[in-house]
């Protein structure tokens, strides 16, 4: 048995690399997921929305606070534009990735992808 001495534990933690901490917006999760034309819920950074799907994109309901926000996909990706404040204010075009809103549904399309391919490939 070696005894483990303070240097060594302090040796060691000073090796572990901490994981950074996760991007704003990537922390969402489908509570139901969207179906073709039919309203899904999103989580995003833990509050509930209602993602509805429009013509020109989606609409986001937040449950918590009833703010209504448009997210226009028509002109592609990377160019999704937000009806919110953050967006219209900061983001548009200085950010491609736009807002927490266009982050997480981008994810949450992408996550509703992957789980179909994988799904048409069982
Ligand atoms: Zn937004």
């Amino acid at each position: 048995m070696t005894a483990i001495t303070t240097a060594t534990v302090a040796r060691v933690l000073s090796g572990i690399k901490t994981t950074p901490p996760a991007q704003p917006g990537n922390r969402c999760r489908w509570l139901v997921s969207l179906s073709g034309r039919l309203p899904g819920v999103l989580s995003i950074n833990g509050t509930p929305y209602t993602v509805l799907p429009l013509d020109s994109g989606y609409r986001l309901k937040n449950h918590a606070s009833g703010a209504e926000y448009d997210i226009d996909t028509e002109w592609g990706e990377g160019q999704w534009e937000c009806s919110c404040p953050d967006f219209l204010y900061r983001r548009q075009w200085k950010d491609q990735l736009g807002c927490k809103h266009c982050r997480a549904l981008r994810a949450g399309l992408a996550a509703l992808n992957q789980a179909a391919a994988t799904n048409a490939n069982a």
